[in-house]
């Protein structure tokens, strides 16, 4: 994806971690670091020390936003960390999570990844009128059960997830316990890890794990939840017998390349993609390229497959955060260059067999187009690595305005003339599914189907089928 305004804003990513042995403030700083490709806007850390819980939080990225200093005033052997794109809510301080609660006489903190789909209903059993976001509903539902029945943080969440419906990763603690939970579908990933200390850890993706130096013990499953006290770990099934349910486009787009996915290594499967739309779609071409740097894994895949060279025709700026939004075309271009720049010596004369991980609202990409265009390409062949992204996502993806999507209301040939390219071919579901894994059920392509797992109330658009592949 050009990764630029029109791409999607990964949903968010969390991190839990619990060790008698060591102060965890600076494990949650490395842990969120791993995972900020899943949320850049804002990022905060909950700790305990064992009589409170402290939390901080800031708008910006992690780096930015904890310094030595502010970590060391997060003391602790136990926290959860999150850091956010905006999906519901508003991008605002107030919206950054940890979301942390006082009820019952206890503190507790909660980091969610996803989103849920039953929030109004849910938000009129609060009492508490207009909930910022659907994160915060939960913290209001956790803290009323808290409070009206007298019960401890995990027989609260216990008694909550059952009525949540829609995606949901969790990572909740209060003072003397850290709590993960999955929805029953799984459609965001969680991951259990050990510490060589005794401590665990729960993370959204597997190199957050690796880079606290914790040894990947398990996946969370679906309908699962883990309490990690004093006694170890527990844990508890809440939900079963719903289809499995995994966001396909963690391996598209979202996850890093260098982690596992129901086991599933990302980055070879990116590179199954690649081989399988080589044998789709081929081109006749001088060399294959990605755009950086989520479509490089297809794209070296794609070169293979082909017998075509593989070659470097754009540049990425790694120094840039978020693109702002520029107020003229001319700018926007500018924004554009400086995310991206064509190595001419490269691309001039030369017949490009592009590669592209997936369009979603297509502005980057065209722009991207004309920077290779205006460097000299003679022919481009534009190459998806997933199918047309045609239905919004309700699960955690900020794509649920359907007209932005530019697969909603384009053909495909319109799409590769309002990009400017000489073709332009998409890998079809079922090539996908198997280019990822050769048991092709237990995913959510509602995105690429319109076949969505759960109902989605007051959703016109959502056609709501069997739901998984
Ligand atoms: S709709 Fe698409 S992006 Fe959203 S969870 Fe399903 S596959 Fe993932």
């Amino acid at each position: 994806m050009a990764d630029g305004s029109d791409s999607p804003k990964e949903a968010c990513g969390v991190f839990g971690v619990r060790d008698q042995h060591q102060p965890v403030a600076h494990l949650t700083y490395l842990g969120l670091y791993a995972l900020q490709h899943r949320g850049q806007e804002s990022a905060g850390i909950a700790v305990s020390d064992g009589t409170k819980v402290t939390v901080d939080k800031d708008m910006g990225l992690v780096s930015t936003i904890f310094s030595s200093h502010r970590l060391q005033a997060l003391p602790g052997t136990m926290a959860i960390g999150h850091v956010r794109y905006a999906t519901t809510g508003a991008s605002a301080w107030n919206n950054a999570q940890p979301i942390s609660r006082y009820a019952g006489g206890v503190y507790f903190a909660l980091g969610h990844n996803g989103n849920l789909v039953n929030t109004r209903e849910l938000t009129a059993h609060t009492g508490e009128g207009e909930a910022g976001s659907d994160s915060d509903v939960v913290a209001a539902l956790l803290a009323q059960h808290m409070t009206h029945h007298n019960s401890d943080l995990a027989d609260a969440t216990l008694h909550v997830l059952p009525r949540l419906h829609g995606a949901y990763s969790f990572v909740i603690m209060d003072e003397a316990r850290l709590i993960g939970a999955r929805d029953p579908h799984g459609f965001r990933p969680l991951f259990l890890g050990s510490l060589d200390t005794g401590g665990w850890v729960l993370a959204s993706e597997t190199p957050a794990l690796d880079v606290v130096g914790a040894r990947t013990v398990r996946e969370i499953d679906p309908g699962e939840m883990v309490i990690i006290d004093d006694d170890g770990v527990r844990s508890v099934q809440f939900a079963t017998g719903q289809p499995r349910a995994l966001c396909s486009f963690e391996f598209v787009y979202i996850a890093r390349p260098d982690g596992h996915l129901a086991g599933i290594g990302v980055h070879a499967a990116r590179r199954r993609m690649g081989i399988a739309l080589a044998q789709q779609a081929p081109a006749d071409a001088d060399m294959v390229m990605p755009i950086p740097d989520s479509s490089i894994p297809g794209a070296q895949g794609y070169a293979q497959a082909a017998g075509i060279a593989y070659g470097d025709g754009l540049i990425k700026n790694r120094y840039i955060g978020r693109t702002f939004i520029a107020p003229s075309q001319q700018l926007r271009d500018s924004a554009v260059r400086l995310k991206f720049n064509a190595i001419g010596d490269n691309v001039t004369g030369k017949r490009l067999v592009v590669v592209e991980d997936s369009i979603v609202r297509a502005t980057t990409l065209r722009a991207t187009m004309r920077l290779l265009r205006d460097a000299g390409a003679a022919e481009i062949h534009l190459r998806v690595l997933s199918p047309p992204y045609r239905w919004p996502c309700y699960y955690g993806l900020d794509t649920h305005d359907r007209h932005t999507l530019v697969a909603a209301t384009m053909t495909v040939d319109e799409i590769r003339d309002h990009l400017g390219a000489d073709s332009l071919a998409y890998l079809d579901i079922d090539t996908m599914l198997t280019a990822i894994t050769t048991d092709q059920s237990g995913f959510c392509t509602a995105c690429l189907t319109g076949d969505y797992p759960t109902p989605i109330p007051g959703a016109s658009e959502a056609r709501i089928g069997t739901g998984t592949r």
